[in-house]
């Protein structure tokens, strides 16, 4: 194995390009000197809706904060992965999702950036109901809300290390990578908005992964943008029922029961979250290769199959497949805290909670077998879904990795069992978390109180005057641990 020696400078003049070694047992090493840059307070690792909520929220509340993102925009999956629908925000009595995450929504529905002719109850009241957007409007709007904050945005640019002390559960820096060449940067805090925990995996905090931990893997998907649709004639059901008719004729490569469907993102535009590639481990490379070729020739499949079986889609014309893959499951961090589905069950409320919730447990089928069709059906409808009016809490040490000072996951890859996960990794969900994260964060760097020994009762009182709702009466200053 290759090991790979960076070592950073705080003056360029000093570097000295790279230098490789061969050693006796066939190994070699790589060894370069990188500029070194310091100064933030916080640095947030991925602007999908956890990182950029985190990276904002932080921003206003006075930190000097980085935001490292691969991809050219904030928005994670509901950009990049062009899954553009927030899933169910209210619990058909009020709404659920307070502070930054619905300040978003109220701003994108006000410029115009909703799927057109929405009904604001969508969010604000429904039970169970999504809310599309148009994916180029959350671009602008976290562009314009980052720059307000102040926070200073990289794009186009990657985490690719990390430095830590793990005895004393502190980062030390990040190494990035992008046009510029590879940089080792200080700050006091970092947030792992990632998705997939890559730098807590890299500084070694344990963490489940599919296809290791869990015998099966969520498939992924490939989610696309069409035109040329005629809204006024398809109705969810026609959907369900012309998939029935296109599955008995043989129009597809799998026998995919499942299909989430087509929604209005546009007078005339509509954004697919349909066909599953199953058992892709989104933790291979050679597996997300594969899988972006697999999610292609679907979302073709899927538009032939609309224009023939679809009423309303007779001119419709595919504009683009993601340019992130659709990746549901990859890993997660073994917080202070592991939600799980008895809490969720339970509709627990914690005292440390940073968000309720009340999105039913999603698991997709794993194949295309009928008993997975039917598992995944009971669950959603029947045994992991909470009534109208109810809601479970999301407590703040998730977000913790066991044990680490200066270091929050925020997101997909909080702590959480596989059913649990099943609700909380949508995109209202992670930008809550992001923000308590971000909240936690300048918290600490105030106070100089760890992230596993924060006071969660200053935090939830931060979050309440930030609007979040948090409706549970107890408070503690200790967070809830197993
Ligand atoms: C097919 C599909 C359909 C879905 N449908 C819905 C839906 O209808 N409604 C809903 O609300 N949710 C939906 N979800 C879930 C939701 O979109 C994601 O789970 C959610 O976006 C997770 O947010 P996140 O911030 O944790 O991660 P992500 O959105 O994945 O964002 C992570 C960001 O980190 C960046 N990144 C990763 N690694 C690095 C690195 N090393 N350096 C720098 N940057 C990095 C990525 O480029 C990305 O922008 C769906 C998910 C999928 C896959």
């Amino acid at each position: 194995m290759p090991a790979i020696d960076i070592h950073a400078s705080t003056t360029l003049q000093s570097l000295t390009g790279s230098q490789t070694y061969a050693h006796p047992d066939g190994s070699f090493s790589f060894r370069r000197e990188i500029p070194a840059v310091a100064g933030y307070d916080l640095m947030v690792a991925g602007g999908g809706p956890a990182g950029a909520a985190a990276a904002i929220c932080a921003a206003r509340l006075g930190a000097k904060v980085l935001l490292v993102e691969g991809t050219g925009c904030m928005g994670g999956m509901g950009t990049s992965g062009l899954v553009t629908a927030f899933d169910p925000m209210a619990n058909g009595e009020r709404c659920l999702v307070g502070g930054f995450m619905r300040e978003l929504v109220e701003a994108m529905y006000a410029r115009g950036y909703m799927n057109p002719g929405i009904d604001p109850d969508s969010w604000r009241k429904k039970y169970h109901c999504w809310s599309p957007f148009r994916a180029e409007g959350l671009k602008l709007m976290l562009d314009e809300f980052a720059l307000a904050a102040g926070v200073e945005v990289r794009y186009f640019t990657r985490v690719i290390d990390a430095e830590a002390d793990a005895a004393s559960g502190r980062v030390k820096g990040l190494v990035i990578s992008n046009i510029e060449g590879h940089a080792y940067v200080r700050a006091k805090a970092f947030i792992d908005a990632t998705g997939d925990a890559m730098v807590a995996h890299m500084v070694g905090v344990p963490c489940r992964e599919a296809a290791r931990d869990t015998p099966r893997i969520m498939p992924a998907t490939m989610a696309s943008l069409f035109a040329g649709i005629d809204w006024k004639q398809i109705a969810w059901p026609i959907q369900q029922e012309a998939l029935r008719k296109a599955l008995a004729d043989g129009h597809f490569t799998q026998y995919d029961r499942h299909l989430p469907g087509m929604s209005p993102v546009g007078w005339q535009v509509g954004y697919l979250n349909g066909g599953h590639m199953f058992n892709l481990n989104a933790l291979r490379c050679r597996d997300l290769s594969d899988g972006a070729m697999w999610g292609r020739k679907l979302a073709a499949e899927y538009m032939e199959f609309y224009r023939k079986y679809v009423p309303g889609c007779e001119k419709i014309e595919h504009v683009t497949t993601a340019s992130l893959l659709g990746i549901r499951e990859s890993r997660r961090i073994l917080g202070e805290y592991e939600l799980n589905i008895d809490d969720y069950l339970a509709r627990r409320e914690f005292p440390d909670q940073i968000a309720v919730f009340n999105k039913f447990v999603d698991i997709h089928p794993y194949d295309c077998s009928v008993p997975e069709w039917d598992r995944f059906n009971m669950e959603k409808d029947k045994t992991a879904r909470l009534k109208e009016g109810e809601h479970f809490g999301i407590p703040y040490s998730i977000l913790v990795p066991q044990g680490w000072a200066n270091l929050w996951v925020a997101g997909r890859c909080a702590s959480s069992d596989v059913m649990v996960h099943g609700s909380i990794r949508v995109q209202p969900a992670a930008s809550m978390m992001g923000q308590a994260a971000g909240t936690a964060a300048v918290q600490s760097l105030r106070t100089g109180q760890s992230a596993h020994s924060l006071d969660t009762e200053e935090l939830v009182g931060t979050l309440r005057k930030a609007n979040a709702y948090l409706p549970q009466k107890a408070l503690t200053s200790a967070m809830t641990r197993k």
